[in-house]
């Protein structure tokens, strides 16, 4: 076997970028993408960060900030930054099949069976492939692990002379250990904000005092995690590519409506929807939920917030969109009450089991027949909806009640998926 070599593949401010794709007048001006209901920052463009604008920020409170320099924002437009995600990973694709998408802008490759010695040179290859396919900056990162291709990608990114590309094998590589010497500790994958203060007590400051930790210690703070953290970043792959995502654990899709509402109709579209949200995810990670919460709440701004939920279980185990949609309206008929300003609501499935164990139903409980129909159907609507785009497809119950759709006033078209927001080009 071949030793393992990874390549991550970070796409720099994403949602950014995939505005100044149709909006190439934006480049060099601060460009901010906006949380639904248009409140707090979720993207921001190089420009705006050196506003000092930071990630999350509520938009109020940085207004003069945003007027002062002609600032751009935009609402999230999540149908467009799907849609660059999946060309970016079909362009990815034809490098190597051997690919684990880790996030919407983030994807891991192994590399180790690839012809390439020079992979300072590959990373400038593929860093102009993508820009000139489909036009989003990417930064590259390549190592013997996972964590260090992480930050090697990071210092891609960050030193400007690296130019994108960081790579800790080949001729022209970089040392880790000059890097992870320069790197605060919270820098590192899965540390964050949470871990990084107690890290510190301790006096490690640096990527590289943690990295010099024994692992005995890391893994008493960390759990099992913190060991192999410590391994990859001394060059020991121990996370392989994970080729189908990673096994779910629960299933959650939550909204603010775009106003506050009374309506059981216009509550009830939303759960019929998040519903279906829900259960499609869960099918594609073949999975069937056992058991289910819905809940809405006030406005948690508002005096006298309140939050109810109810609590659903399945005998049979399903990922079927009509059966969720229908028990969980159910639930919502028991907890509604017509004199509440809802303000929120969500959906969260949990206790998995493998699709496949259904099939081997020692005890004969489930009737396989009709559990093979239903799933049939569903196969049937995921690929309609694949095909012909999302939400051609749906339950009655989850008509678009306008009212429950969050606002997002300053969208952008989806320029990729709808006819009628195509980019008009005038010649
Ligand atoms: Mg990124």
């Amino acid at each position: 076997m071949n030793k393992p070599i990874f390549a991550l593949i970070d796409c720099n401010n994403f949602f950014v970028s995939c505005e100044k794709i149709f909006r190439p007048d934006l480049e060099g001006k601060p460009v901010l993408v906006l949380s639904s209901n248009d409140g707090c920052a979720i993207a921001r463009s190089n420009e705006a960060k050196v506003l000092g604008i930071p990630m999350a920020a509520p938009v109020f409170k940085y207004r003069d900030v945003i007027r002062n320099n002609n600032v751009v924002q935009f609402s999230a437009n999540f149908e467009l930054y799907g849609d660059i995600s999946k060309r970016i990973v079909d362009v990815l694709n034809t490098i190597t099949p051997r690919i684990e998408v880790y996030s919407v802008d983030e994807s891991f490759l192994d590399l180790s069976e690839l012809p390439i010695d020079d992979f300072v040179a590959w990373g400038h290859t593929v860093r102009k492939l993508i820009q000139r396919w489909v036009g989003v900056p990417v930064s590259i990162g390549i190592a013997p692990s996972k964590a260090l291709a992480k930050l090697a990608s990071d210092r891609g990114k960050k030193i400007p002379e690296l130019n994108g590309v960081c790579s800790f094998i080949g001729p022209n590589s970089e040392v880790p250990v000059d890097h992870m010497r320069v790197m605060p500790v919270q820098d590192i994958w899965g540390i964050g904000w949470r871990l990084a203060p107690k890290l510190r007590a301790e006096g490690i400051i640096t990527a590289w005092e943690f990295a010099q930790m024994r692992p005995q210690h890391a893994g008493s703070i960390m759990g099992i995690q913190g060991r192999q953290l410590i391994a990859e970043l001394n060059g020991t792959s121990c996370w392989p590519l994970e080729r189908i995502g990673k096994i779910r654990k629960s299933i959650m899709s939550t909204r603010t409506f775009g106003e506050d509402t009374h309506d059981f109709n216009v509550v009830e579209a939303a759960i019929a929807s998040f519903s279906a949200n829900a259960a499609f995810k869960l099918r594609r990670s073949h999975q069937l939920t056992t058991k289910a919460t819905i809940f809405v709440t006030t406005d948690k701004h508002k005096p006298g917030y309140q939050r109810w939920g109810q609590e659903v279980r399945f005998d049979i185990p399903t990922a079927d969109t009509g059966i969720l949609a229908s028990t969980l309206v159910g639930a919502l008929q028991e907890i509604y009450r017509p004199q509440v300003a809802y303000h929120r609501a969500g959906v969260m499935l949990y206790d998995f089991v493998p699709d496949s164990q259904l099939q081997t139903d020692i005890f004969g409980k489930v009737d396989i027949k009709l559990h093979d129909g239903g799933r049939a159907r569903m196969e049937a609507m995921d690929a309609v909806n694949q095909r012909f785009g999302k939400r051609k497809l749906m339950f009655a119950a989850e008509e678009l009640a306008a009212k429950w759709q969050p606002k997002h006033n300053l969208r952008s078209p989806r320029y990729v998926s709808h006819w009628d927001e195509l980019p008009v080009i005038k010649s």
